[in-house]
């Protein structure tokens, strides 16, 4: 484990196949808790794939985590800590990859300013999520921390230069904001900005233990990459399964039971898997009357499955626990490089837009 280095400087790695420089990505999370199994199988996973071949910067966003939780600021410390730690776990390299704290790059707040003049409120009002929250909870109290966060994200996405924005199909409407804004940007200034385009992996969302369609934070139904293996038991051994099927000898149902849509997500035998699932549908009894197949059985399985592939992430993310100082330098060090990038960019913006007056400060 790379633990007692300290986190690269690496400014632009190169591509060792052509020897050109890497196209740039960008990712991130809100820090608003520590990831579970939705992010491995959603975003996590390809993350650590992605980080060999393209320049990497991961948004640890507590500016939008603060739209809709600016009234509890004190708890974003500890969740930049916590997801900083699930990423480490997991293996994404922080000299591949640089952790970025977004309210440490002020160029993004000021893209976002000058965007806002390149897009009209009934434009942004048009993004379904936003729309959704509008109709269903704020109507014309909407804060406009809020309204403008789609722009904000199109800040996000262009401070760093990002030509490849890894998100799924979902995340659609706010990539072709981007790419308006952008268009729009350049149209009127001169070509500056990198048109970024989305890298859409088709997302099924990993559902809830509790059978709800999305595993999340705040339906508190999630299982963590950081449960230890007794609360992981007991989470699996309380999930949903197929409400249809009393008893365990009466033949179940495969599809929409999250026990086994994990199953196909994270188990590496699909043979085994085929042949539990077969067992499930038919049901039956042994001579004693006791199900062939209960939900036990196919529980239990889950269980070790997820254990095997949580284990080394608790062991790693265990090591990095114990080493605070290595943590926030590992932060301080991303920061840097993404506030580097971003002031190029800056630069670049405040130029086009001729707002490089000749004011020495
Ligand atoms: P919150 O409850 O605070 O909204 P959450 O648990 O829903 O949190 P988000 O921070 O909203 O997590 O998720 C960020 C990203 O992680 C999503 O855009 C998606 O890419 C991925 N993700 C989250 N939950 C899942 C899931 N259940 N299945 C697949 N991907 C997921
Ligand atoms: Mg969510």
């Amino acid at each position: 484990m790379r633990k007692h280095e300290r986190a690269g400087q690496t400014q632009f790695l190169m591509n060792t196949a052509s020897n050109t420089p890497q196209k740039r990505i960008l990712t991130g999370d809100r820090p608003t808790g520590r990831l579970h199994l939705g992010h491995y199988a959603g975003s996590l996973v390809n993350r650590v794939k992605l980080q060999n071949d393209y320049e990497t910067y991961i948004l640890l966003a507590d500016v939008q985590a603060l739209t809709d939780n600016y009234e509890r600021p004190e708890t974003l410390q500890a969740h930049i800590r916590e997801v900083v730690l699930d990423y480490l776990a997991v293996g994404l390299d922080p000299k591949r990859c640089a952790f970025v704290v977004q309210s440490l790059v002020p160029e993004i707040a000021e893209l976002t300013i000058y965007y806002l003049n390149l897009v009209t409120l009934a434009r942004v009002e048009r993004n379904p999520t936003v729309k959704t929250e509008i109709k269903q909870k704020f109507g014309h109290e909407v804060p406009m921390g809020f309204v403008c966060y789609p722009v904000s994200q199109c800040a996000d996405i262009t401070a760093f230069g990002a030509h490849l924005v890894p998100v799924g199909d979902d995340q659609k409407p706010m990539i072709e904001l981007t790419r308006e804004i952008v268009g729009r940007f350049n149209q009127y200034y001169g070509e500056t900005l990198v048109l970024p385009e989305g890298m859409y992996a088709e997302v099924s969302r990993l559902p809830g233990i509790d059978g709800q369609a999305k595993m999340s934070k705040s339906l508190n139904n999630a299982i963590y990459l950081s449960d230890d293996a007794d609360t992981l038991k007991k989470k699996v051994m309380s999930m949903y399964t197929d409400p249809q099927r009393i008893r365990g000898t009466e033949p179940g149902n495969v599809e929409g039971n999250p026990v086994f849509t994990y199953l196909d997500a994270f188990h590496p035998n699909t043979a085994l898997i085929d042949e539990l699932k077969e067992r499930y549908r038919q049901g039956g009894a042994d001579e004693k009357g006791k199900p062939l197949m209960g939900d036990v059985v196919v529980k239990r399985e889950l269980i070790d499955c997820l254990n095997s592939l949580l284990d080394p992430i608790r062991t790693r993310r265990a090591e990095f626990e114990k080493d605070d100082a290595y943590l926030w330098d590992v932060i301080s060090d991303g920061t840097r490089r993404g506030r580097a990038r971003a002031g190029e960019v800056m630069e670049a913006v405040r130029s086009a837009m001729k707002l490089n007056y000749p004011v020495k400060l």
